[in-house]
């Protein structure tokens, strides 16, 4: 079980991958010469530093002196890196990223990231060079898709597993001893269907029981499950209440699906698409949902920079709404009079002036920050749970457009 302050940091840390994600998107080799290293937390750090001496010396083989003296600086760039972890690598991995990148005008900067303990074990090692740094895996993680159940049947097999965010994880299977429908010759039609109908009951029994020993333990942190196979097997298996009851209430939907194998979990998973996407936002509306409910009826509602921050100094706020979209800083302005007053401006604007709104004195810019960051140190302190709100929903939309991209539902009214 984690605690509430280890799933602020989990959310703070996400924030800080997408961060960095976007910044490396944006980044573009002039030839392959951007290096990415995925590092799994089983692979030992001076195998991965073998690995880099091997590549730094192949590189020499380049034709192009530029492409040449950029990926060796890279790889000497990682391997600094590398000397500031022990054995093995943290939790879940490191994820390294250096190259030279074009910053206009025919110039390069050399650019180096190193991502420590991803929400996700890294699976396998992979080291990759192209014109692009390689982010897509570590996109996968940071997309939050939960935990949901998978159950695939026929009346011959079933698999059940996991689907975590993106990664479908097979855990048991079962083959049944179902007769086929054409009976034996001799056998009594009747006799025979009554004994296929109970090598049928048994067979579903044993999936449920499958599905219940692994599902059970995990009911309060599943997000769903999900049901694939061909009809009517099933629409019985469903009908039929194998499952336990706490199991059967989490069933968001039930699939078509031709295979049974394994390869049934993937399909079940691409058929639930559309199930899928809508659970994602489903979290993010019902906190929109209580949040206007408040504006509406009440005063336990805040939303814009301002307000929002004095209620989270006061630690009224329960929990704080941040739009994924927003992208802005937050400059601090102080004025000869000690006023102390904010301007929210985008990420890629600069400085504007300010003029303190208390006492009319022009005031001097003493801090830039990072809108999130700032309300999260503020939240963290408070105890206060942050919440990042897609922008896929009306509501979400709302919150971007209409709200700022700031908002919070209070645990009390304060007339702020
Ligand atoms: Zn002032």
């Amino acid at each position: 079980m984690s605690t509430d302050a280890d799933e602020v940091n989990e959310d703070r840390r996400k924030y800080e991958f997408r961060k960095v994600i976007e910044e490396l998107k944006d980044y573009e080799g002039s030839g392959t010469q951007l290096v990415t290293i995925y590092i799994p937390p089983d692979k030992q750090i001076s195998d991965v530093v073998a690995h880099v001496t091997q590549e730094h010396s192949e590189a020499s083989n380049i034709k192009s002196k530029q492409t040449r003296t950029n990926v060796q600086d890279a790889l000497t760039s990682i391997k600094d890196r590398l000397r500031y972890y022990d054995t093995f690598p943290p939790d879940n991995g490191i994820v390294l990223f250096s190259g030279a990148v074009n910053s206009g005008g025919g110039q390069t900067d050399m650019v180096t990231r190193a991502l420590d303990s991803p929400p996700e074990p890294i699976q396998s090692f992979r080291y990759h060079c192209d014109s692009d740094f390689l982010t897509e895996p570590l996109e996968d993680m940071l997309t939050d898709k939960g935990l949901f159940g998978l159950v695939v049947l026929d009346r011959r097999e079933a698999n059940v597993g996991w689907l975590k965010g993106k990664r479908v994880e097979p855990v048991k299977s079962a083959s049944s001893l179902v007769p086929g429908k054409q009976r034996k010759g001799g056998q009594s039609a009747q006799r025979f269907a009554r004994l296929r109908l109970e090598a049928i009951d048994n067979f579903y029994q044993e999936v449920a029981g499958m599905a219940n020993d692994l599902f059970v333990p995990k009911r309060h942190e599943m997000d769903g499950v999900l049901v694939g196979g061909p009809s009517p097997t099933k629409d019985e298996f469903l009908d039929g209440d194998y499952l336990h009851h706490e199991v059967g209430d989490l069933v968001v939907g039930k699939f078509d699906v031709s295979y049974t194998d394994e390869s049934g979990l993937h399909d079940l998973v691409d058929a639930a698409q559309e199930v899928l996407a809508d659970q994602e936002v489903m979290k993010d509306k019902s906190e929109m949902e209580e949040f206007f409910k408040k504006l509406h009826t009440g005063e336990e509602a805040t939303y814009g920079f301002g307000p929002t921050r004095r209620n989270l100094v006061m630690g009224s706020v329960d929990r704080l709404l941040l739009s994924e979209d927003l992208r802005s800083d937050v400059v601090i302005y102080e004025c000869p009079n000690d006023h102390e007053e904010y301007e929210v401006v985008d990420r890629r604007h600069g400085d504007p002036g300010h003029t303190c709104s208390e006492c009319g004195e022009e005031a001097e810019k003493i801090d830039r920050e990072d809108v999130i960051e700032y309300l999260m140190d503020i939240a963290e302190q408070r105890g206060t749970e942050t919440k990042f709100i897609s922008t896929d929903f009306e509501k979400g939309e709302q919150l971007y457009d209409a709200f700022g991209g700031i908002a919070g539902i209070l645990r009390y009214s304060t007339g702020v």
